[in-house]
């Protein structure tokens, strides 16, 4: 396996970043996780416009230009002949002294690294999630906005724990107010009726390239789509309870906090809406 590390290529054993490099001292860069399908990256402009957005907010400067990066990727999964992959693609601040100030790092590190799928076990997407509500909160918008994609993912992880602790693989976490944000890495919708809810960004959500992608299909199928905050409560009582990220797709909730969702199955619409997600990639991937 080669990953691309400032410029080379390098066996992933030799693939090392200094101890001074600001991304590990303070979490301090950004990264995205992206898709190829069948040979084609999905939605790759998107990303890469989500990451110049959350260098930009953190005042980080991308050494290459969309094009560049582009094309890095591109090789990236050409070098390591992969079909179907996931992509990480990282740009930290780069090395610097022990202070925070990152004026003291002239050189961001730039890395990619392309692996092959690990997702959620086949039977989970068969039989649906259980999940719980977890105390960690999103943090808040007016602090580091949740749009940032920051290498400071010590909440999500949070929720990681806090779920692997009530024996489940996934959890939501609340903002601030106890409206519903998403999960440690992922989006997510209820079902109502025709209705489709998923928390607006200001909420405390990441605004995720799945989900948006999401939002246009229903939209394009007839479903009445909104970006609306909600509680709780109303994920306890939808009909239908689903989650969207880059490496989950889109994947039923069949329980929260112990509340059975709709009839403790996948729901229709969901089911729907994956078709559909599956069909976007492979047709995207023609044009
Ligand atoms: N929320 C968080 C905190 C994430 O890290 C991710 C993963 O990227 C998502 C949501 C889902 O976003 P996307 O669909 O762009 O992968």
């Amino acid at each position: 396996q080669w990953i691309y590390l400032n410029g080379e290529f390098v066996e992933k054993h030799n693939a090392k970043i200094s101890v001074y490099d600001h991304g590990f001292l303070y979490g301090d860069g950004v990264f995205e996780g992206i898709r190829v399908y069948d040979g084609n990256i999905f939605q790759l402009k998107e990303h890469l416009e989500r990451l110049y957005n959350s260098a930009k907010s953190i005042m980080l400067n991308i050494p290459h230009s969309l094009e560049e990066l582009t094309q890095i990727i591109v090789e990236t999964i050409k070098v390591n002949e992969l079909q179907d992959a996931y992509i990480r693609l990282v740009v930290s601040r780069g090395v610097g002294n022990l202070g925070l100030d990152p004026a003291s790092c002239p050189t961001p590190n730039v890395i990619v690294i392309a692996e092959q799928l690990t997702l959620f076990p086949k039977e989970l997407y068969e039989n649906g999630l259980e999940i719980v509500t977890v105390p960690t909160r999103r943090n808040r918008p007016d602090v580091l906005s949740p749009k940032v994609k920051s290498l400071n993912y010590l909440n999500n992880i949070l929720v990681k724990i806090e779920a692997s602790l009530a024996g489940v693989s996934e959890a939501l976490m609340l903002n601030n107010e106890g409206y519903v944000a998403e999960g440690s890495a992922d989006n997510v919708f209820i079902v109502k009726g025709n209705k489709i809810l998923t928390p607006p960004g200001y909420v405390g959500a990441l605004e995720g390239i799945t989900r948006n992608a999401i939002i246009d299909i229903a939209s394009d199928l007839g479903y009445d789509v909104k970006e609306e905050p909600f509680t709780r409560h109303d994920v306890y009582v939808a009909d239908e309870v689903f989650l969207t990220g880059t490496a989950a797709e889109v994947i039923a909730v069949v329980k929260v906090d112990g509340r059975v969702i709709g009839d403790g199955k996948p729901g229709k619409e969901t089911n729907k809406l994956l078709k559909a997600f599956r069909k976007k990639v492979v047709e995207d991937g023609e044009k």
